[in-house]
């Protein structure tokens, strides 16, 4: 467990590192885009504020140059009263400055019962009478003799939206005696504002100080005349500086607004310039909208770049905790096994070779690892554990056996017996070299050994058995026919042998067999020569390369050796002595009769019954007979 979390840590740090970066992407390009936000507000807000400023200034000069006009008609009418000659003068007048007034749209001077006498307008004096009009009443109640700027009207004379600004005149005692308007057209305003870019939604409003609209660069028809007083902006107007900046939702169509207004100190009126928060951040939105896309790519591309490694990383720490796993097993079972296993690599160097060479072969694994595997082989069975080990390497074989000597440290020779098996790598699945499971069987080697000779031994006499001798005619009959040599057979049966053992007993019935197994052994005398004992008290002798000649002389000499032991036989007349016969037969065997080699048996056993019948103790050879004392035909 701890070492699982162990091995996991650096890969949560690695995912912990890329989610840090990703989220510090994330919040730094946030926090620039919050900045920028706030830039393209604050641009905005100055814009506006300019324009505020100066719209006052225009407003200002406006309503100035309107009340100069009233103040100077005031002025007169106190001093002049308002008699017709005065009045018809005033016309005359006002009908003269009719063509400077500039922005000013029309003059009007009421008495004080609102009737007309006199104005700018063409129209007839006696159709109209003021006295209902709002500014009117208001003069009529108030002694204030400052300039008014009233609630916007219709004009009567025009139709259009006016705004009124007007004085009232008294007679000399004080009394009322009458009111001078000027009237602007609200349109002049909304036409002017309208030259200035706010943006499609950007209004500039001009308000009377109460909250009534009195121009709008937007919807100047409709807006005019409504009361806004019940806006925020109004109402709370007490608390407020007289300019600043202000945002709002707009009681027009609900967006949010970036304003300014500015309250003249001049004249009781508000202008108020704003523009559509949405409209002046669109640019930075589309600008921020296509960075913050590519920091989201490049997020999401290092996210998933950080995912792919994760991943991998950890599908190779599960790939190592496995492969240690499996290691670990490896080891334990190669180090704790008693068996020497061992890696060889395809230049057959020992890449790993397990504890137990020390035990067996004598050398510590820290000597032998990089050492040629095949070095301590012994040079008999080398070709043949070479060949081996070649054809691991090319594929022939998946895995063998061999057997085969090496040396020990401390200078004997052992016997080994290795499972062998080609390694593969494991990418390119190419054979990589050799994995050797050797076992130490120099005691059953030796076992096995003895068996084999035990198998191949008569008991009795330590002669080769029938089976070995049936094996060795076999072999010896092929060579010499491939070698083109004569293969002689002499057969030799004890004479009269079963009154020997009636006579002396079956005790020295076998010290006999023995005597003259031994007699027999020793005229074996070249190595290929093959004494055996074929069965009861009969022998052969197998002489490869032998002739007929050397056959006889091989028969003569055995029969020396026989009288010169000189075992009594009393019932085996006439020499009282333990004799033979014996039959001898040469082959000349050829590629034709290579299976042939039963005929060899045949032959010479038909030349020993041929010895018995002719007396015994005597020699026949196939085709002829030799007798000890003399020829003799079979
Ligand atoms: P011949 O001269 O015709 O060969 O007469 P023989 O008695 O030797 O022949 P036969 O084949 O009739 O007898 C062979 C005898 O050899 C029979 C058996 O008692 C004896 N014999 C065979 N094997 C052994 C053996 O291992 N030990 C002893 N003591 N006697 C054996
Ligand atoms: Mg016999
Ligand atoms: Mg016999």
């Amino acid at each position: 467990m701890t070492l699982g979390l162990r091995l996991r840590q650096p890969v949560y740090l690695a995912a912990g590192l890329v989610v840090v970066v990703c989220f510090m992407m994330l919040f730094f390009s946030s926090l620039r885009e919050m900045g920028l936000r706030r830039d393209a507000l604050k641009a905005a807000e100055i814009d506006v504020t300019n324009l505020a400023q100066s719209l006052v200034q225009h407003a200002e000069d406006s309503f100035e140059m309107a009340d100069s006009l009233v103040v100077g008609l005031v002025h007169r009418l106190e001093a002049e009263g308002t008699g017709p000659v005065a009045t018809a003068r005033l016309q005359s007048d006002i009908n003269f400055r009719k063509g400077a007034m500039g922005r000013v749209r029309a003059l009007f001077v009421y008495d004080d019962k609102g009737r007309w006498l006199a104005t700018s307008e063409n129209v007839d004096l006696n159709a109209f009478n003021n006295s209902d009009r709002e500014y009117f009443k208001q003069h009529r109640a108030s002694n204030d003799l400052g300039l008014l700027i009233g609630r916007p009207i219709r004009s009567r004379s025009g139709g259009q939206w006016i705004i009124p600004a007007s004085r009232r005149f008294n007679n000399p005692d004080g009394s009322f005696a009458g009111v001078v308007l000027a009237t602007i057209d609200a349109s002049y305003f909304a036409d002017f504002y309208k030259r200035f870019d706010l943006g499609p939604s950007g209004v500039v409003t001009m308000l009377e100080k109460s909250g009534i609209v009195l121009a709008r660069s937007i919807d100047n028809e409709k807006s005019v005349g409504r009361d806004l007083s019940n806006s925020g902006l109004i109402k709370d107007m007490h608390g407020r500086p007289t300019a600043s900046v202000y945002y709002f939702q707009s009681t027009f169509d609900e967006s949010w607004r970036l304003s300014f207004y500015k309250m003249s100190d001049r004249f009781p009126i508000i202008i108020l310039a704003t523009e559509a928060r949405d409209e002046v951040l669109a640019p930075w939105r589309r600008e921020a909208m296509f960075r913050m896309a590519l920091v989201l790519v490049l997020i999401s591309l290092i996210g998933g770049a950080g995912f792919y490694l994760v991943r991998q990383l950890l599908e190779r720490q599960r790939i190592a905790t496995v492969l240690a796993a499996k290691e670990a097993d490896f080891r334990l079972l190669a180090e704790e096994s008693s068996d020497m296993v061992m890696r060889i690599a395809f230049d057959e160097r020992i890449l790993y070779v397990s504890p137990a060479c020390l035990r067996i072969v004598g050398w510590s694994a820290e000597q032998l690892r990089g050492t040629p595997a095949l070095a301590g082989v012994n040079p008999e069975d080398l070709p043949h554990v070479q060949k081996t080990v070649e054809e691991l390497k090319a594929g022939e074989v998946e895995e063998a056996k061999v057997i085969y000597r090496t040396r020990h440290r401390s200078g004997g020779e052992i016997w080994l017996e290795s499972a062998l098996r080609a390694t593969r790598d494991v990418a390119t699945g190419r054979i990589s070299g050799v994995v050797a499971i050797s076992r130490d069987m120099t005691e059953r080697k030796g076992l096995e050994d003895k068996l084999a000779t035990l198998a191949r031994q008569d008991g009795l006499t330590g002669l080769a058995n029938r089976r070995h001798f049936d094996e060795k005619l076999q072999e010896e009959w092929r060579r010499a026919a491939g070698d083109e040599t004569p293969l002689s057979l002499l057969m030799v049966d004890v004479d009269n042998f079963k009154k020997f053992n009636d006579q002396y007993g079956h005790q020295a019935g076998d010290a006999c067999l023995k005597a003259v197994a031994k007699a027999i052994s020793a005229e074996a005398r070249r190595p290929a020569d093959l004494a055996a004992r074929y069965g009861g008290e009969e022998f052969v002798l197998l002489l490869p390369n032998t002739d007929e000649v050397g056959c006889a002389s091989v028969a003569a000499r055995l029969r020396e050796s026989l009288v010169a032991l000189n075992m009594p036989h009393a019932l085996n007349p006439p020499t009282k002595r333990v004799t033979f016969s014996a039959g001898g037969a040469t082959g000349w065997p050829g590629a034709d009769s290579a299976n042939n080699h039963p005929s060899l048996v045949a032959a010479a056993d038909r030349a020993l019954y041929a010895a018995k019948h002719a007396g015994r103790d005597r020699f026949v050879m196939s085709g002829r007979v030799v007798a000890w004392r003399g020829a003799e035909s079979a």
